[in-house]
């Protein structure tokens, strides 16, 4: 059952806002469970996220039942990565909680790459 704390935090999560289609975005990819799209603030010449449409607020709020939609993130990682151009290889990060440096709470992989010197 969805508590009322984690509907409240989906009303309010641009990524979720972003996953729903209420606020547009560069899409790379969808389906049923995933979306991937590229950063508005690009750190690399390919700079995309791939997340779940599910809120997972991050990495340590994933649950053992989400663990073939984390498989599934995984796994497009490197079909996206090769999509976009990145033939020379690809940086993932996923930054979880504030120690970590994560800025929006939903959890989200970060692929990078493109030609260095962006590194
Ligand atoms: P974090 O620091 O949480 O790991 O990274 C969040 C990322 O989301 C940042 O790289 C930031 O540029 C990106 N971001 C934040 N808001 C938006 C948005 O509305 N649209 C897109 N496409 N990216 C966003």
């Amino acid at each position: 059952m969805t508590s009322t704390r984690t509907e409240s935090s989906m009303q309010d999560c641009i990524f979720c806002k972003i996953g729903r289609g209420d606020i547009p975005s560069r899409k790379i990819y969808e389906d049923d469970d995933v979306l991937a799209f590229h950063d508005i603030n690009p750190k690399a010449p390919v700079h995309f996220l791939i997340i779940p449409k599910k809120h997972i607020a991050s990495l340590a709020e994933a649950q053992p039942e989400d663990e073939a939609l984390l498989g599934k993130m995984l796994t497009l990682v490197r079909k996206l990565a090769l999509q976009e151009g990145c033939v020379n290889g690809f940086r993932t990060v996923i930054n979880t909680g504030r120690d970590g440096g994560q800025e929006v709470a939903h959890l989200h992989i970060h692929v990078l790459g493109g030609p260095q010197p962006w590194k």
